[in-house]
């Protein structure tokens, strides 16, 4: 399964099947058209609003004026009655003429205003005056509101009153008020295009600028993206960081990427390095063991000398091939530390005092003093057995590298902030400045050729900071060459 996935990334470079760019382009456009419409649209109607709200009082206004002569009629309106109130002073038919309506006070007050037309209707719905159009259709009373209407392709908007006598209190008569939008719709759909003009042109410019950015925003994720088929095709090449110098969302991705892989090869190399460490160690052990095994074979039967040393040779190689693979299994159980340990706590002083007791039945000809300032009561978060283990540690490398007198040791506990801090020292042969770097490397032995007589497998410092580690804590050491060393390690103490 996992073969065919590599390979598939093998033989052809994976385009995504939806291009965020692509998209992103798109609706970017597509978001700039639609923008530019709607505002278009809320333009177009709140003229038309603003048109509605400074024509409303002089429609309402002229309204009155009409009706009000007219409500002095007790009988329905007619062409022949309408003439005295209208005060028109003509033999004239009353129609659409202009002489008619400036001879009419009442009429000639309103007629100046533009786009105003007016309709008188008598009580059976019939018009009998109109100062423009002579059809126009009856429309019931709109209570004092203005309506918006479509008349033979005009837009506008209308005011209709019903004119009800003030002496017999009948509706005598209808007027209609009429404001021809049509001047305005005309200027509004001119607006109107050319804002769709710019929404193409605005579309067009938008798909290219969208494309152009979302370009600058995706080359870094196509960087990574690459990395990531090369690392897919080409496991065993060594892994080139993603360089992009941008600070911002994509930077991270790619910094997290990089720190990701650096890990992961990291563990790759330690991995790789472990077994050819544990392969190069145990090949001295056992060409030793080989070794006396055939010098046996041909000598030792007679010699009893040869025997005995090539033996005790082999028992000894044995010994250290067994304890090598303890160790090793002990970093590999360190490696990730089951939650329950994580959460053990131990009291220091107490576990110290008792591996201090172990350890002086143990090593009889070497002094070792406590110095202790941490009280009886304070806990760390660790687990006790890895902590006697860890001192056990240090304490056995205090005894193996103090050849000479004095063979003394110290070992201090002390409470520092929210640690407690355990340190051994002894007057032994010290380290290097350039070993103290290594010696807690798996395997790492400083002066191999003395330390073999010594005994050793190089693994009791990588097991302790691996341990220290798994332990949110820290180990450090400071030494002198030939004046001794001080190893100290600190554990957090249990929260309260
Ligand atoms: P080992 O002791 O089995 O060789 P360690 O990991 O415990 O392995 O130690 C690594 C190396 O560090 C040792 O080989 C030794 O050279 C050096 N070392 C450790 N502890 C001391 C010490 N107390 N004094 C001097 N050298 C030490």
């Amino acid at each position: 399964m996992i073969n065919k996935a590599v390979k598939a990334i093998r033989t052809k470079k994976s385009r995504p099947k939806k291009s965020i760019l692509r998209r992103w382009s798109i609706a970017n456009a597509a978001f700039f058209f639609v923008a530019i419409l709607i505002v278009a649209f809320a333009s177009f109607r709140i003229v038309l609003s603003t048109i509605d709200k400074s024509n409303k009082q002089s429609m309402i206004q002229s309204m009155n004026n009409l009706v009000t002569p007219l409500q002095e009629s007790d009988v329905p309106l007619s062409v022949k009655n309408l003439k005295s109130y209208l005060k028109i002073d003509s033999d004239l038919e009353i129609n659409k003429n202009e002489y008619v309506i400036q001879t009419s006070p009442v009429l000639s007050n309103m007629i100046g205003q533009k786009n105003l037309s007016f309709y008188i209707y008598g009580n059976n719905k019939k018009l009998i005056f109109s100062t423009l159009d002579k059809s126009f259709p009856f429309h019931r009373d709109t209570g004092g509101k203005t309506v918006l209407i479509n008349y033979k392709g005009s837009q506008g908007f209308l005011l209709s009153k019903a004119i009800s006598s003030v002496k017999s209190n009948q509706i005598v008569g209808y007027a209609l008020i009429f404001f021809n939008l049509d001047p305005f719709t005309s200027l509004a759909q001119e607006i109107f295009s050319y804002f769709v003009w710019i929404a193409l042109v605005g579309f067009v410019t938008a798909a290219f600028f969208g494309y152009w950015m979302g370009r600058r925003f995706t080359h870094p994720i196509s960087k990574i993206t690459g990395s990531m088929e090369k690392v897919a095709a080409h496991p065993d090449e060594k892994f080139v960081p993603v360089e992009i110098e941008q600070e911002d969302e994509v930077g991270q991705i790619a910094k997290f990427y990089n720190s990701m892989m650096n890990r992961v090869n990291y563990y790759i190399e330690q991995q790789k390095g472990f077994v050819s460490d544990v392969s190069h160690e145990l090949r001295t052990p056992l060409a030793v063991i080989d070794g006396h095994l055939k010098l046996l074979k041909r000598w030792g039967k007679d010699d009893p000398k040869v025997l005995e040393e090539s033996l005790s040779i082999s028992i000894d190689e044995i010994s250290n091939v067994k304890l090598m693979l303890e160790e090793m299994l002990s970093i590999s159980r360190l490696e990730n530390l089951p939650y329950e340990y994580l959460m053990k706590k131990c009291t220091p002083l107490k576990e110290t005092a008792n591996a201090l007791t172990n350890f002086k039945l143990l090593h009889k000809d070497f002094i070792v003093e406590l110095d202790n300032k941490v009280i009886v009561s304070t806990e760390i978060q660790m687990d006790p057995s890895h902590y006697v283990q860890a001192l056990n540690i240090l304490l056995e490398n205090a005894v193996k590298y103090s050849p000479d007198i004095p063979k003394s040791i110290k070992l201090t506990l002390r409470e520092s902030g929210k640690y407690v801090e355990a340190s051994v020292s002894d007057q032994g042969m010290g380290i290097s400045k350039e070993d103290q770097n290594l010696i807690f490397e798996r395997f790492y032995r400083a002066d191999r050729a003395r330390n073999r007589e010594i005994g050793g497998t190089g693994l009791g410092l990588s097991i302790l900071s691996k341990m220290i580690k798994q332990y949110q804590g820290e180990i450090k050491v400071e030494s002198k060459l030939g004046e001794g060393s001080i190893f100290t390690f600190k554990i957090p103490k249990v929260k309260s």
